[in-house]
């Protein structure tokens, strides 16, 4: 049984709670589990009330949906009361409290993640989730098309746990709603759709289901014109599990496009474009090369270019091992140095900042603070003179 530090003064306060969905799958398939959730026959109040009188911090994150964080031991679980679906069209449901542990097993997407686990560590699994698991088979609780209908999300959630859980072929039931719903797809909120994506591309090894997407269609929705054979040996070369690099090795079009379609975070927007930068190092780059190249990328975008543009020419592992082992220069003269010199504030002072540090770039990166500003000396004398 699992026993994060804070659990115990959790289950002290509800003893009725179970812990519910990805914790109980992956503790069953001796996986290890980040995020402990839980559910309870209770309403959100009650939760609030006896978490409190026990002492312990309680958040109301989502009252809505039934949602309390509860702070025990400096850790936050997420306690969800039981709940049944009202309504749903394809995006939101409406939920209403229950106190039916079935019930609420129902409303869950997959029988891997359908099943729920006491203190003292009793399993409940309504419909077959367990002997899901060790057969590496995900299927839907209930019927696939309507599950589907009900929130389209579940298209890619399939995928995400087909990719780590799935084995042999995949449940013929749920490729065929898939291929016939696909399109619903097209109705999800940006957000929702990208952070499924990225998780459907942290699979230790994503090339049967970014396959089976493909012949579902549900690829081209998502990542539209998708070149599966630079992700397959991009995996083949054994480059580190990373979603961002994964989508920069199969878009083919424009990456721009694609991080406005799904509303990319400006961090990831950044870094995809800049490992998708054409300008790679070449596998016996010198180290001044090297160097220079760093001054302006971060090592760990070089690398990533590295695993994008590894060819057949030897040395690609060692140019990776060299930039990691390399400090990035850091570029020695600021703006003030340049006023002191007597350049005055202003544009003036960017231009001369500019000028040196092309020249420090073209030697390598190696010339101190005092060899630059001797040159911006000479240059600025020069200046005088002319
Ligand atoms: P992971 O380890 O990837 O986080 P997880 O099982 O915790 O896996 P979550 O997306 O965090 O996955 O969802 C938690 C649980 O909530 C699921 O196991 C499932 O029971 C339920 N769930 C989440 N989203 C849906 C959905 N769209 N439809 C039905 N059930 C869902
Ligand atoms: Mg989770």
């Amino acid at each position: 049984m699992i026993n994060q530090p804070g659990m115990a003064a959790l289950w002290d306060a509800l003893p009725q709670a179970r812990m519910v969905g990805g914790a109980v799958r992956d503790m069953l398939a001796g996986r290890p589990v980040a995020d402990v959730d839980f559910a309870v026959p209770l309403s959100p109040q009650e939760v609030m009330a006896r978490v409190e009188a026990a002492g312990l911090k309680a958040v109301p994150t989502g009252l809505a949906h039934g949602t309390v964080t509860v702070v025990a031991a400096g850790r936050g679980f997420e306690v969800t009361s039981l709940r049944r679906d009202v309504a749903t069209d394809g995006r939101h449901a409406v939920v209403e409290f229950t106190d039916d542990w079935k019930t609420d097993a129902s409303r869950r997407d997959f029988t891997i993640n359908a099943m729920s686990a006491t203190r003292d560590g009793a399993v409940f699994d309504y419909f077959g989730g367990r002997e899901d698991l060790a057969a590496g088979r995900v299927r839907f609780v209930g019927e696939a098309a309507r599950r589907i209908a009900e929130d389209y999300l579940r298209i890619l959630r399939f995928f995400r746990f087909f990719a780590r859980y799935g084995r042999g072929v995949p449940d013929a039931q749920a490729v065929a709603a898939i291929v016939t719903l696909r399109e619903g797809v097209r109705g999800l909120s940006a957000e929702r759709v990208w952070s499924e994506v990225k998780r459907i591309l942290q699979a230790d090894d994503p090339r049967a289901v970014v396959a089976l997407m493909r012949e579902t269609a549900v690829l081209e929705l998502v990542l539209p014109g998708a070149d599966e054979a630079r992700l397959a040996a991009l995996v083949a070369r054994g480059a580190p599990v990373d979603a961002l690099l994964r989508v920069a090795a199969l878009l083919r079009g424009d990456a721009g496009l694609f991080a406005r379609r799904w509303r990319l975070s400006g961090a990831e927007q950044v870094r995809l474009a800049a490992l998708m930068a054409q300008n790679a190092l070449a596998p016996d780059a010198d180290d001044a090369a090297l160097c220079r190249a760093l001054a302006d990328v971060p090592g760990e975008i070089l690398i990533g270019r590295s695993w994008l543009g590894q060819d057949e020419r030897p040395g690609w592992e060692g140019l990776r091992a060299r930039i990691a082992a390399m400090a990035r220069p850091v570029f020695p003269v600021l703006g003030r140095d340049v006023v002191m010199l007597g350049v005055p504030p202003g544009p003036g002072v960017g231009a001369v900042l500019d000028q040196v540090r092309r020249w420090w770039l073209a030697g390598g990166c190696v010339a101190d603070k005092r060899t630059c500003l001797a040159r911006v000396r000479a240059a600025l004398d020069g200046d005088a003179h002319a």
